[in-house]
């Protein structure tokens, strides 16, 4: 494994990320909607660097087994909290092909939101295309199987702090 991003950036980083959400929700009470298991931690420093009200869910979701793709998305776990007219900003730990988000999307745009923003810690450069923004971006990262700082290969190395590329 090769660690490709510190914990000194990763955290630098984040915290700009939260100033920003900062500033474009004042007054607005966000809900943000961590996927879990991999953006686990992502959302919860993301959360301790936003500095106005806010809210945090979780939504689980499988879509993965092992560094392959089973190409399907289902939600394992929902949100029980009531999203109509909420501004909700949902927190990726990486978008890859797409799928997952695309996914995500379309299904809280049929709760009647008010607004639905997407934060993600990596974004996988492979040119996907989407029908709505990726408002905020951590890192883009190129094709590589990486793991640390909540993502997993077969469930290990979520505790890492930095993040590592799985060199094969
Ligand atoms: P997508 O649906 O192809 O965009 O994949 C999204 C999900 O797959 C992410 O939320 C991750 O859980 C998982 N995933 C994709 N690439 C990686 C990786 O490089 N490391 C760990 N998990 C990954
Ligand atoms: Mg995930």
């Amino acid at each position: 494994m090769k660690q490709i991003i510190n914990k000194s950036l990763i955290n630098k980083k984040v915290i700009n990320l939260g100033l920003s959400i900062s500033k474009n929700f004042i007054g607005k009470n966000p809900i943000l909607i961590g996927v879990l298991k991999g953006s686990f931690i992502f959302t919860a420093d993301l959360l301790r660097s936003i500095k106005i009200d806010c809210e945090v869910e979780f939504v689980k979701v499988q879509s993965y087994k092992g560094a392959k793709s089973t190409g399907n998305v289902e939600i394992i776990s929902d949100i029980n909290t009531n999203l109509k007219g909420r501004h909700i900003i949902i927190v990726e730990d990486i978008i890859d092909s797409g799928k997952t988000i695309n996914f995500l999307y379309n299904e809280f745009k049929q709760k009647s939101v008010k607004s639905i923003s997407v934060a993600t810690f990596l974004m996988k450069s492979n040119q996907q295309k989407f029908d709505f923004p990726i408002d905020y971006i951590g890192f883009e990262i190129k094709q590589g199987f990486v793991v640390g700082y909540g993502l997993d290969y077969n469930q290990k190395y979520r505790n890492l702090d930095s993040l590592y590329v799985i060199e094969s």
